[in-house]
C-alpha cells in the first residue's frame, strides 16, 4: 500500500471520494486503471482561514507498479509506503492452562485487558464492583433526577467504567508507534462505534452508543471462555514473599491467582487506602482541581467556524486553552464537550464533584468543559501519598454544602466571580447540570492560588474565543477528578515495584488519562500479563 499525506480539498465540495480520486490520479500521473483502490486514514480540518476551511487527507492507495512510484516520488516526503497497523497477538495461551488471570476494573482499561488475554486464550475472570451497563445507567440517570446516590452504581463505578456516560472522545496524545490505538477503534467499530472514528481527526461516540458497545464487547469476552462478575469489590490482596498470591471480594470469596491487572480508575479511593495498607507502593502524583464553565455552543460555533458554523462535516465547535498565570500556575480547559451537558459526577455520600457529557450528535444548547488549575504533591499536599485524595475529598464535600447539602452543585456567573460578588440570577446560559444548581460565590472553595489563576485565565482566553469571559456565562463547582491523584509505581516488566504478579494499570494507577489512553494500556499490560504467564513452570 501506498500513502498519500497532505491531500486537501475545500469544505464545499461535491463528492468527497470522486474528487479525492481525480486528485490522486493528478499527483501521481496515472490512470484510473492503475488505482484499485483507496480509503481514508485519516482526515484532519485546517481552520486557521475561517472563509476558506481546508480538509486534510491521509489516503492508503493500493495502485499497480507501487515500487515504481516510491522512488520516483522518493524525495516527496508526502508519499511513503503505508505502515502496517494491523495488531499482532504476542502470546496464545496453551489449552493446558489451568490458571486464570484476574482484572479488575471493567472500564477500558480492564475491558482490553479483558479482552485481548480472552482473545489470546487466557480465560479471564473479570471483577467489576459496579452492576452490569443497563441497571447502573437507571441508576446514574436515577442519581441525576433527584434519586439517592447508590456509592457502587454511579458515573464511575459499574460496566464500561467512568468513561461511559461522557461525550466518547477517542483521541489521546500519547505516542503509540505500536498503532495499538487502531486495535482499540477496531474492536469498538466491531462493536458499533461509527466507522468514521477510524478516520476522522478529533472522534467521539457519545453516551447512548458506548452503552451498547460495551455490552457486545462483553458478550465476545464470555464467548471467548472469558468470566465477569458485576457487584464483585475486591476488598484485600494477599501478598506472600512479595508475590501476588489472592485476593478476597466484597463476600468474602477468596480467589487465589498470580496475576491481575488492577485497573481501578482514579476514584476508588478504598481500594488504594486498602492497597497502602497492604504494602504496594504508591506516590502522590500532581492532578488538576477547577470547575465546570459554560457557555452557549452557537457563541463556541461562529468562533471557531466564522461563516460556516453549522457545517454538518464540521460539527459543534470544540476548543483546547491554555494559560500560565503570573503566581507560577498554569490553567487549562479540560474534557471540552461541544453541545454537551454537565454532570453530576459524585460516587462518595455527602461530595458534589462535576464533569461532562454529550450524546453523538452534539446537539445540546451548550458547550462545556473543565478549567482547572495544575496542583503538585510537594506544593500543595505533601508529607503522605494518599494526600491528594483527601484534598479532593475536601474540595467536594464542601462543594456538597455550598450547593445546598442535596447534591445540588454550587454555580457562578463568570461576569460575578470575576468581580467577587455572588450570583443572584441566570443570564442566557441555563445551568445543564441536574438535579439542579444552588447560584452562590465561589471564591472561597477553592485554595486562594487557585481561585486568583482561574480569574487571571478567563480573561486571557476571551482573547482567543470572543465571548468565553461574557458576564454571563456559568461556572459550576466543583472539578477534582481530572486525573488519579496517585501513582502505582510499576516496573519495566509493567508489575508493581514492590508485588510481583500485580499490574497497576489505566487511569487509576496513574499511567493513563481519558478512555483512549487507558484501553491502549490495558493492551500493554495484557500483552505483558500474558508474556510472564508464559514464562512460568
Ligand atoms: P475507569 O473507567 O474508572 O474504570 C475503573 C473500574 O474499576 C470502574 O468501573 C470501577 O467500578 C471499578 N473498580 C474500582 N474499584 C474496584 C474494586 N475494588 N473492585 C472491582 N472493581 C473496581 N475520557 C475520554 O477520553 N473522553 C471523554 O469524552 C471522557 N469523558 C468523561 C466523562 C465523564 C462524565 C467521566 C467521569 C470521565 C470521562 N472521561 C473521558 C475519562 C475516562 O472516562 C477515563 O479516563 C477512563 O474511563 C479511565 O479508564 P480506566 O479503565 O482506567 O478506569
Amino acid at each position: 500500500m501506498l500513502r498519500l499525506t497532505e491531500i486537501k480539498l475545500p469544505l464545499h465540495h461535491q463528492d468527497e471520494m470522486a474528487e479525492l480520486k481525480a486528485i490522486i490520479l493528478a499527483k501521481l500521473a496515472i490512470t484510473e486503471g492503475d488505482l484499485h483502490h483507496f480509503t481514508v486514514f485519516k482526515r484532519g480540518i485546517d481552520a486557521r482561514k475561517k472563509s476558506d476551511i481546508q480538509l486534510i487527507y491521509t489516503l492508503d492507495l493500493d495502485v499497480a507498479n507501487e515500487q515504481q512510484l516510491l522512488q520516483q516520488f522518493a524525495k516527496d516526503p508526502h508519499v511513503s509506503p503505508s505502515p502496517d497497523t494491523r495488531y499482532k497477538f504476542v502470546a496464545q495461551a496453551p489449552a493446558t492452562l489451568t490458571e486464570r488471570p484476574v482484572v479488575v476494573g471493567l472500564g477500558p482499561c480492564g475491558l482490553f485487558a479483558g479482552l485481548l488475554l480472552a482473545q489470546m486464550g487466557f480465560k479471564p475472570i473479570i471483577l467489576e464492583r459496579g452492576k452490569a451497563v443497563r441497571e447502573r445507567t437507571k441508576d446514574t440517570f436515577g442519581f441525576w433526577r433527584g434519586q439517592e446516590l447508590n456509592t457502587e452504581s454511579n458515573v464511575q463505578y459499574g460496566e464500561g467504567g467512568a468513561g461511559t456516560f461522557s461525550d466518547g472522545k477517542l483521541y489521546s496524545q500519547i505516542k503509540d508507534p505500536k498503532h495499538y490505538g487502531r486495535k482499540v477503534l477496531t474492536e469498538f467499530v466491531t462493536a458499533g462505534a461509527p466507522e468514521e472514528i477510524m478516520y476522522v481527526s478529533k472522534p467521539h461516540i457519545g453516551t447512548f452508543k458506548l452503552v451498547s458497545m460495551v455490552e457486545k464487547m462483553r458478550a465476545n469476552i464470555i464467548a471467548l471462555g472469558g468470566e465477569i462478575r458485576f457487584s464483585s469489590r475486591v476488598d484485600h490482596i494477599h501478598i506472600e514473599d512479595k508475590q501476588l498470591t489472592g485476593i478476597t471480594l466484597n463476600n468474602g470469596e477468596r480467589l487465589n491467582c498470580r496475576h491481575l491487572v488492577l485497573a481501578v480508575g482514579h476514584s476508588a479511593r478504598d481500594t488504594f487506602q486498602m492497597l497502602y495498607d497492604a504494602g504496594v507502593y504508591i506516590e502522590a502524583k500532581p492532578f488538576s482541581v477547577g470547575f465546570r464553565i459554560e457557555h452557549e455552543q452557537s457563541m463556541i460555533d461562529s468562533c471557531r467556524w466564522g461563516p460556516n458554523a453549522g457545517n454538518p462535516i464540521l460539527g459543534a465547535a470544540d476548543y483546547k486553552l491554555v494559560h500560565h498565570c503570573k503566581n507560577g500556575r498554569t490553567v487549562y480547559s479540560f474534557c471540552m464537550c461541544p453541545g454537551g451537558t454537565v454532570v453530576a459526577a459524585a460516587s462518595e455520600t455527602g461530595g458534589v464533584v462535576t464533569n461532562g457529557m454529550s450524546q453523538y450528535s452534539r446537539h445540546e444548547r451548550n458547550a462545556n468543559s473543565a478549567i482547572v488549575v495544575g496542583i503538585h504533591p510537594e506544593q500543595d499536599y505533601p508529607g503522605h501519598p494518599l494526600a491528594g485524595i483527601e484534598l479532593q475529598r475536601k474540595l467536594e464535600q464542601a462543594a456538597f454544602h455550598l450547593g445546598g447539602a442535596d447534591y445540588h452543585a454550587p454555580a457562578q456567573l463568570i461576569g460575578d466571580f470575576l468581580k467577587g460578588s455572588s450570583s443572584a440570577d441566570l443570564g442566557a446560559v441555563q445551568p445543564s447540570y441536574t438535579p439542579g444548581i444552588k447560584l452562590t460565590d465561589l471564591s472561597a472553595l477553592l485554595p486562594d492560588y487557585a481561585t486568583a489563576a482561574i480569574r487571571e485565565a478567563i480573561p486571557a482566553f476571551e482573547k482567543q474565543i470572543r465571548g468565553f469571559a461574557k458576564a454571563d456565562g456559568l461556572l459550576t463547582a466543583v472539578e477534582t477528578r481530572t486525573s488519579s491523584p496517585i501513582c502505582i509505581k510499576r516496573g519495566a516488566d509493567l508489575q508493581s515495584l514492590n508485588v510481583k504478579g500485580l499490574y497497576p494499570a489505566g487511569e487509576g494507577a496513574g499511567y493513563a488519562g481519558g478512555i483512549l489512553s487507558a484501553a491502549i494500556d490495558g493492551i500493554r499490560v495484557a500483552e505483558a500479563l500474558a508474556l510472564q504467564m508464559l514464562q512460568q513452570p
